[in-house]
């Protein structure tokens, strides 16, 4: 009976096994344990095979051959930001703007420098090429009483120069500067009262700074300044920052005749006409002391850069 079983169960497995193959029931033909265990074989060969078809298909979805389908979706795409700009607070604490691009020389045309630009000759003002040779006369610390003389040989011989001026002194003499201005001299401020800058904390930066633009203005006129000079070129960086905020260039020079060390007038002339260059920016004062060498050196350094081929132009 046992053996029978045996060879029955044996027979029915594999039809059960058939019958599993085939997705069919064979409930009907399990009539004791052995059977239940071929059963159960059976069973386990359909998971297994269940098993492995399942992993085949897992295999199958992780294939590379469908990577490169969901790749340009699933790529983060990296765009470039510009660095953060910092926010400069002023000595007021108020926020400033910030740093101004300062090429080394921005220039409108005719000797007009861009806003916020910084220059010691004019090499980039490509207006002034049709004209050759050109060199500019700037004036520091005035106006004094050797003003009016160095004003009239300018007119004089028809040159024309640019005056950076320490604004108390040019309220004390009002009229000439509005003369001087109408007489088509150009106009800058020095600060008030000649600082040196960069040793000066920021509220007297802002007071020599703003305060002679607006001393000067308030003779010349609204917005008809358009420069500033530093006293000794002494500047940091808050001080361009804020010539800058106000749409002033900071005007600096290529020839320092060193007048103000008083020397004799034909060592002034000397240094002009040995240094000048075309677009030369040459500085001399018309205060701060005794300016009688600078006046007897004037007509001469003119007529040497005459001779010379130079044209004369303002800056400003
Ligand atoms: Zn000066």
């Amino acid at each position: 009976m046992r053996r029978y079983g045996v060879l029955t169960a044996g027979v029915f497995g594999v039809s059960a096994l058939l019958a599993a193959c085939t997705g069919t029931t064979r409930a009907d033909v399990i009539d004791d344990g052995s059977i239940q265990r071929v059963s159960t074989t059976v069973a386990t060969i359909e998971t297994t095979s269940t098993a492995v078809e399942d992993t085949t298909t897992i295999v199958t979805d992780t294939t590379p051959e469908t990577t490169p389908e969901t790749t340009p979706d699933t790529t983060p795409v990296t765009i470039w930001q510009p660095p953060p700009v910092p926010t400069v607070l002023g000595p007021t604490g108020a926020p400033m703007k910030p740093p101004v691009v300062r090429p080394a020389a921005a220039w409108l045309p005719n000797g007009v420098p861009a806003p916020g630009s910084m220059f010691r000759d004019l090499a980039a003002d490509e207006s002034l090429a049709p004209m050759g040779p050109v060199v500019a006369l700037t004036f520091d610390d005035g106006p004094s009483q050797y003003t009016t003389q160095i004003v009239n040989l300018l007119k004089l011989y028809g040159v024309p120069a640019t005056f950076f001026q320490l604004t108390p002194q040019s309220q004390q003499r009002a009229d000439l500067v509005r003369q001087m201005q109408a007489d088509g001299f150009r106009l800058g401020v020095h600060t008030k009262n000649h600082v040196k800058l960069a040793d000066a904390d920021p509220g007297t930066q802002i007071d020599q700074i703003v305060g002679s633009i607006d001393q000067l203005e308030a003779i010349t006129g609204p917005g008809t300044v358009r420069c500033f000079r530093p006293p000794y070129g002494s500047y940091d960086q808050y001080v361009l920052d804020l010539v800058a905020s106000k749409g002033l260039a900071t005007a600096m020079w290529s020839i320092d005749t060193l007048d103000w060390e008083k020397p004799d007038w034909f060592t002034i002339v000397g240094r002009v006409l040995n240094g000048a260059q075309d677009r030369s920016v040459v500085l001399m004062h018309d205060g701060g002391g005794d300016r009688t060498a600078t006046i007897l050196a004037l007509p001469w350094i003119i007529q040497g850069l005459r001779d010379r081929g130079f044209t004369f132009v303002a800056v400003c």
